[in-house]
């Protein structure tokens, strides 16, 4: 049985009950446990079983002391007593084989030690019962399908293709609010609570199999196993777009909510890089993600980037030229053929190049005649239709007209009826139609752009990561040496390690006494670099302990001088010995920095950026969680605004772009082999036409998860 198949049927109870008993149901005005049940009686067509030991009767249902006496065939249990008892009744629900849960009840990992230490409790009751479990510390589940609103909120959804995921409650109920003003409509809505056991991984399986789910929403303070929720959106994302909103962007935001659900907020390069890789679109706000839902619910990809404007007024095609300008869409430019026919349909004081000026004259018959042949232009991905009121346009038939083209062609078509009353009737038609209305055109283009990003998310094609021929042995035991240290770092005398690793180093040695370095530095070559070696100096140039065009016979002195400047930094430094390295041609390379530290929810976190002196002043970096593909690889060095230096510059040769891209695999592979290495840095990295060198490294090491 695969995953999917699983994930279906696991959450049939959960969503399509035919009985749903409520324990700690009651009468009681302004209780949780009466609002749940209102809201079942409401709407749900199924039994409801109110429990409440005190009651034989709740809102005019008979009620139940306990699960025990409750009738047999109970689907879905919804738990709203207080925190001390709900693992006892959690366990009750278990013996009667319930096997789907709501735990409403807050007062777990959220509320100090006592609470995690309750939620610990629960998660084992619902492994010992195997039990599917919503919260603890959730408003509850929705599904407008089986008309089952298994929460206390107020709000009531419309009916609609977007399931929508939270870990806020409070966001919910703002969701909700502001869904049915905008008139979005939902299929599943799920209040993840504190994801003790069902998290938002599960929760995207099963959208993804679900027919009636189009498009995937989710609010997420943190997620639960990183590696898991990267793999499974990657494939998700392929059938079903996903939208996220994450907070904890800023570095005070990640504080807030660390606090607020006792989730670990993960850095923010991790969200950004994770997501990304995921085939998550991430969001900013609430606006943007009902816009991007809203889109890819309801209009095709665009088949390429080049989008045409229609438009009754000069200023509006303006800003939306303006919006196209600043986004990854194109201005398109239009076909000969196509430029003949606008200029045989429109007046002569039109705008026949893009945007096109319909003229504020131009009537029902001149829109929809323009639309087709804008249409018909192989090379236009998609349309932007914009109108100002005027006495010439009537919405209603124009939302038909719009409705009428794209229904000939497979584009997307946005609409931008600008004003207030005369647009609303229009809207409504639209949205039924499902074409998105706009009040201004940036809205039109970003949805757009979301719409091109979903494309390119859907046709990427995932290679897995390369396995390169590496002696993981080797770097295991060179790694071992750490025990011999009172402190968990490691420098330069460890660059065996990146060569077990295929990461090619310059030659290089440690002496430990001045005579062995001037002879060392001699067959070397004419000039050596000469670095002082400790685990208590992190900056060797800092402290001026880095020399480099050293001749072989200057190499006593340097090697006696490299030892009085690491004394006179700190007089008790371990000092390990001094690295004679070969030269590197400066001029020829360019210095960048490859490195990892471990994300406490991605794990190993991949930097890649311009190195050496600029590494702090200009912060070109990129990041990727591994392990990478030799697709994602390339990315990280396109990425980087610098990327054009590699191209070549000042007489330079191109860098070895494949050979850059091999060794980010290469470390890639090697911190997803060896956990123990906590973080590493090698600046710099250096790169040119004839590939990579590193020539120095930094690494922190935990010596508990060494495993030789
Ligand atoms: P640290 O980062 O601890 O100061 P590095 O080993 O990175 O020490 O050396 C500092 C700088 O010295 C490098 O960024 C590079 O510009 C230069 N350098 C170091 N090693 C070499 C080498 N083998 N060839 C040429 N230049 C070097
Ligand atoms: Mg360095």
């Amino acid at each position: 049985m695969t995953a999917g198949s699983e994930g279906k049927r696991r959450f049939r109870g959960l969503f399509y009950p035919s009985s749903v008993a409520v324990i700690g149901a009651t009468d009681r005005e302004g209780s949780v446990g009466r609002k749940i049940t209102e809201n079942l009686i409401q709407d749900f067509g199924g039994e409801i079983v109110p429990v409440n030991p005190n009651r034989d009767e709740v809102l005019g249902l008979k009620a139940y002391p306990d699960m025990g006496s409750a009738p047999k065939d109970v689907d879905l249990a919804v738990i709203a007593v207080p925190p001390s008892i709900v693992n006892q009744t959690l366990r009750q629900v278990g013996e009667e084989e319930v096997k789907n849960v709501v735990v409403i009840t807050a007062g777990f990992s959220e509320a100090g030690s006592e609470g995690v230490a309750r939620e610990r409790k629960l998660q084992e009751i619902a492994e010992e019962y195997n039990l599917k479990l919503v919260g603890p510390n959730s408003l509850g589940i929705i599904n407008t399908a089986s008309n089952l609103k298994a929460t206390f909120g107020p709000e009531e959804p419309i009916s609609g293709s977007i399931s929508f995921m939270s870990q806020s409650g409070a966001l919910i109920t703002a969701v909700l609010d502001w869904a049915e003003d905008q008139r979005v409509g939902f299929h599943n809505v799920v209040s993840l609570g504190n994801k003790a056991v069902l998290d938002e991984t599960d929760f995207l399986r099963a959208w993804d199999e679900d027919e009636n789910t189009d498009v995937i929403i989710g609010y997420l303070e943190g997620i639960e196993d990183g590696g898991s929720f990267i793999s499974v959106a990657r494939e998700v994302s392929k059938s079903t777009p996903i939208v996220m909103i994450k907070s904890g962007s800023t570095e005070s935001g990640a504080r807030a909510v660390s606090s607020h659900t006792g989730t670990l907020a993960g850095s923010e390069e991790a969200y950004e890089a994770a997501l990304r890789q995921a085939g998550v679109l991430r969001v900013g706000n609430l606006q943007k993600l009902f816009d991007f839902a809203e889109v890819l619910e309801s209009q095709p990809v665009p088949p390429t980037d080049n989008v045409a404007i229609i438009t009754n007024a000069g200023g509006p095609g303006v800003l939306a030229t303006d919006a196209i300008g600043g986004s990854d869409l194109n201005l398109a430019s239009f076909g000969d053929e196509t430029l003949d026919r606008l200029s045989d349909l429109l007046p002569e004081e039109a705008n026949i190049y893009n945007p096109i000026d319909v003229l504020g004259d131009a009537d029902i018959k001149r829109f929809r005649k323009t639309a087709d042949i804008v249409m018909d232009d192989p090379k236009i991905g998609a349309i932007i239709l914009i109108s100002y009121p005027s006495a010439m346009v009537n919405y209603g038939e124009l939302a038909e007209v719009m409705m009428d083209v794209q229904e000939k062609k497979s584009k997307p078509l946005i609409s931008c009826l600008m004003g207030g009353k005369r647009v609303r009737e229009a809207e409504e038609k639209l949205r039924q139609i499902g074409i998105p209305n706009y009040d201004g055109p940036d809205r039109a283009v970003y949805s757009l752009e979301a719409l091109s990003r979903y494309k390119e998310i859907r046709e990427r094609e995932y290679r897995p990561p390369e396995n390169f021929d590496v002696d993981e042995s080797r770097a295991r035991k060179i790694l071992s040496r750490i025990k011999d240290r009172s402190e968990n770092r490691l420098g330069v005398e460890a660059m065996d390690l990146l060569e077990a690793y295929g990461i090619p180093t310059p030659e290089s040695q440690i002496v430990e006494g001045p005579g062995e370095a001037e002879s060392v530095a001699r067959k070397m070559g004419d000039e050596v670099v000469m670095k002082i070696v400790s685990p208590d100096i992190l900056h060797k140039s800092d402290i001026g302990g880095v020399k480099v065009g050293i001749s072989p016979e200057n190499a006593r002195d340097a090697y006696e001088d490299l030892v009085v400047r690491a004394r006179n930094y700190q007089s008790d430094a371990t000092l390990l010995g001094v690295q004679i390295q070969e030269m590197a041609d400066l001029d020829s390379n360019i210095e960048t920095i490859l490195g990892m530290n471990r994300d406490p929810q991605f794990g190993p976190l991949l930097m890649f950026g311009l190195g050496g002196i600029f590494v702090e002043i200009l912060e070109d970096t990129s990041f990727r969680v591994a392990p990478i593909t030799a697709d994602e690889a390339e990315e990280m060095i396109h990425e980087l605004e610098s990327a054009p230096i590699f191209k070549g510059i000042r007489g330079k040769n191109p860098v070895d772009i494949e050979k850059v891209a091999e060794n980010i695999q290469r470390l890639s592979q090697m911190v997803t082999d060896i956990p123990s290495i906590l973080e590493l840095d090698i600046n710099p990295l250096l790169v040119s036409s004839d590939g990579v060198q590193a020539i120095d490294l930094r690494l922190t090491v935990d010596e508990e998860k060494l495993e030789v």
